[in-house]
């Protein structure tokens, strides 16, 4: 219990730190893998380049091409001029919640979000590559068409209820995004050439992330290498935030561990002395008025405050805390009496 407040903080800074690292070596493993996936131009030799391949597999490999839809392309919802092959619907709704600490805040949640995806390739003068799963990309780039908010106007009856609900809502926000045709993208992943002689990019096997994006390999590696910097600084400050915590917890201990030896040695002089001191009053026969009034064994040894009785032994003084047993007056305190 006493280190309660120290243990949940670096219980929680330890997370923090876990997370960091995850992230550190997730992004420097990435950036390590597509710095080995050799970039190759979509052209008419890279059928063959995949053929002599083993299993007419390439693990990792980048390319770079346009976007071509393999039909009809989707035609976004809020401009018939835009067309694309991934379209995202998203529907949220904002509002203001009453938190636990009795506190507004602002909170959103998703209320439907919908993906439509045609077929399509990468095409590079009129080479085509297939992108199978797109959707399953760690990183797939799309642009925004639009984002609206819709703000809500309360009604005084809406005032009312959220007052007693907790909860008002803000507004809706419907966003649609699309992976356009015509636009030029990076494609990272595993190349295999199929049966019927169409080569496909798709989600590597061997578990490396599957990019689809609008960057160029080098931006990429770039954008990779600051996140991973970030991390690294992250790690060292909750690192150190640990050490510290860590050390003030172990400060703690010692010191309290100092402090039961020395109440303890303090306990043992005390009781040596009380020892030496029935002794000597034991030497010369005690009388009964002389004894404790509780076990009538032991001398009379403490003195109780305000009624001023001398009539315990310090061994019954111990459990008698509430009232004096001689004239039921309660004790403030109790001090060691001398009588000679
Ligand atoms: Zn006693
Ligand atoms: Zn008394």
């Amino acid at each position: 219990m006493e280190y309660i407040a120290e243990t949940i903080a670096l219980g929680v800074d330890s997370l923090i730190l876990a997370t960091c690292i995850k992230q550190y070596y997730k992004n420097k493993n990435a950036m390590a893998m597509i710095q080995g996936a050799p970039y190759l131009e979509i052209n008419k030799d890279l059928k063959e380049i995949v053929g002599t391949h083993p299993e007419t597999k390439l693990s990792y490999v980048s390319i770079r091409g346009t976007v071509k839809a393999l039909g009809n392309p989707i035609i976004s919802n809020s401009n018939p001029n835009v067309t694309g092959v991934i379209q995202l619907l998203r529907i949220k709704e904002h509002v203001i919640q009453r938190s636990s600490t009795g506190f507004w805040a602002d909170s959103e949640r998703v209320i439907q979000e919908v993906h439509n995806v045609m077929p399509f390739s990468l095409e590079t003068k009129g080479i085509r590559i297939e992108v199978c799963d797109p959707l399953a990309a760690d990183v797939l780039d799309m642009d925004v068409i639009t984002d609206q908010f819709h703000p809500t106007v309360p009604s005084v009856i809406d005032h009312i209820w959220s007052f007693f609900a907790g909860v008002r809502q803000r507004g809706v926000q419907s966003t649609e995004k699309m992976l356009r045709t015509g636009t030029t993208i990076t494609g990272i992943g595993e190349l295999v050439a199929g049966k019927d002689g169409v080569i496909k990019l798709q989600p590597p096997s061997n578990g490396a992330p599957f990019y689809l994006t609008n960057m160029q390999v080098t931006s990429l590696i770039k954008k990779l290498d600051g996140s991973k910097k970030n991390y690294k600084l992250l790690c060292i400050v909750f690192g150190t935030i640990g050490i510290i915590l860590a050390g003030f917890i172990i400060r703690k201990y010692l010191r309290i561990k100092r402090k039961k030896k020395e109440t303890e040695i303090q306990k043992s002089l005390l009781e040596a002395s009380r020892r030496e001191r029935r002794r000597i009053m034991r030497e010369g026969d005690l009388t009964e008025n002389q004894l404790c009034v509780v076990c009538k064994t032991n001398p009379k040894e403490i003195i109780l405050l305000p009624c001023g009785h001398v009539c315990l032994c310090e061994d019954c003084s111990i459990d008698i805390s509430e009232k004096c047993p001689v004239c039921r007056t309660s004790i403030n305190t109790k001090n060691v009496a001398y009588v000679i």
